[in-house]
């Protein structure tokens, strides 16, 4: 045998690994009869397969484009089709703004590689999505908190903790969800939109706007669903000096279409798109031009209202379902009640040990995410994110039965 050296050790953000937390209850969920109110799934009885199937068809004929490398840029039809989703948003777009994505996560790992060196401190409304915090621990960034209420990320705290910061230590990037939060299910107030780009472009900081849940909201009293608040790009275009906009957009069609078509995309100006097409040079070259064509039919059929609509509906009475069903009596938990998106947050009675609370939900079926998943530190254990999209009705009745049970057990 020849004698050998150990391989070279692994870059140092990699030498112990977290994986993703809400990843690592995959097992359960294979479990005969659980019900997961774990993952943020959009509902499979909600996918268009039909429309879907025929834009697959349309791509395939068209010629040999879907089937063929494509720009980095993503597709122009694709991007065409993105720039008047923004604007009906109430943003300024064209299709040359637009950076598709390998879903909207890419979006945030590619800005994450063209901004933050190790060390630098980025702001995370917390709690956080945890996909957020991974890649920022990766990075080896400075995870900074910002403390959140039911109107979202709490611009009050912001400005405090943005003054008490050293000249040397200013963010580089601030992330939030302003749209039904994952995982709280907020809204941003509107003036803390306002509140959130002024003190951006006073020190200096640009925003990641992450808004895949934005379309979902729900109806409201009068049977409509109320007026959104302006999107915080939106109000970056009127506070910034032009061309200077602070805030990145990123969306995607995973929780409106299908997250396998993995399209998601980026609104931001030259300077940012352009680097962020560079990193993605090297990471994937291309988003599949076939998933990019079939996107691309698939909007410009027509079907993507009454597609998103039907989801509305259907979340509102999911979110209901498991709202009021832990609402009725003392079940121990008690939930926000958002007025959008997949998710309702929730914290448990003191007397409750979260831990054997846990235990006792899986063994009696139901599975929801700990909340510890959402902090970079000092968690809140007592705390925990329920999805209502995925099971239909009659299951989430059946998944509140057995937390209540499992509470029960565990109080
Ligand atoms: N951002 C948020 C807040 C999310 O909840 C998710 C999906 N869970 C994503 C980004 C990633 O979505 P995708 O990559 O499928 O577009």
């Amino acid at each position: 045998m020849t004698a050998s050296t150990a391989p070279a050790p692994f870059a140092a953000a990699f030498a112990e690994p977290a994986g993703s937390p809400i990843r690592e209850l995959f097992p359960y969920l294979s479990r005969p009869g659980m019900i997961s109110l774990a993952g943020g799934y959009p509902s499979p009885s909600l996918f268009d397969a039909e429309g879907l199937a025929q834009a697959a068809r349309q791509a395939l004929l068209q010629g040999a484009g879907a089937l063929q490398y494509g720009a980095t840029e993503g597709l122009p039809a694709l991007r065409e089709a993105l720039a008047l989703q923004a604007r009906e948003r109430g943003m300024q777009a064209g299709a040359g703004d637009i950076l598709v994505t390998t879903g909207s996560q890419q979006g945030f790992d590619l800005l994450v590689r063209v901004l933050v060196e190790p060390g630098d401190t980025v702001l995370v409304e917390v709690p956080a999505y945890p996909a957020t915090l991974q890649a920022l621990r990766l990075a080896q960034a400075r995870i900074l908190p910002v403390p959140m209420d039911e109107h979202g990320l709490q611009t009050d705290a912001l400005a405090a903790l943005l003054a008490g910061l050293p000249a040397d230590q200013q963010p580089k990037l601030l992330y939030t969800v302003p749209n039904f939060s994952n995982p709280r299910g907020t809204l941003l107030a509107a003036q803390r939109r306002q509140a959130l780009v002024r003190l951006a472009l006073q020190h200096g900081f640009r925003v990641v706007e992450d808004d895949p849940y934005g379309e979902l909201r729900f109806d409201g009293e009068t049977g409509t669903p109320p007026p959104m608040p302006p999107t915080v790009r939106a109000v970056g275009e009127q506070l910034a000096p032009a061309d200077s906009n602070p805030v990145v957009y990123l969306s995607s069609l995973s929780k409106t279409v299908a997250p396998a078509l993995r399209v998601g995309w980026m609104l931001a100006d030259a300077a940012v798109l352009r680097r962020c097409a560079v990193a993605k040079q090297t990471a994937d070259l291309c988003t599949s031009p076939l998933t990019q064509t079939v996107a691309a039919c698939y909007l410009q059929s027509g079907r993507y209202p009454a597609t998103v609509q039907r989801a509305r509906q259907e979340y509102q009475r999911r979110m209901q379902a498991l709202v009021q069903g832990l609402a009725s009596g003392d079940s121990g938990i008690r939930c926000s009640r958002p007025a959008g998106g997949m998710f309702v947050w929730a914290s448990l009675d003191t007397r409750i040990e979260p831990q054997k609370l846990f235990d006792a939900a899986v063994a009696q079926g139901v599975i929801y995410v700990p909340g510890k998943a959402f902090y970079p530190q000092d968690p809140d254990l007592h705390t925990l994110r329920m999805s209502f999209a995925a099971p239909e009705v009659p299951q989430i009745e059946q998944a509140v039965q057995r937390l209540r049970t499992a509470v029960q057990q565990a109080g």
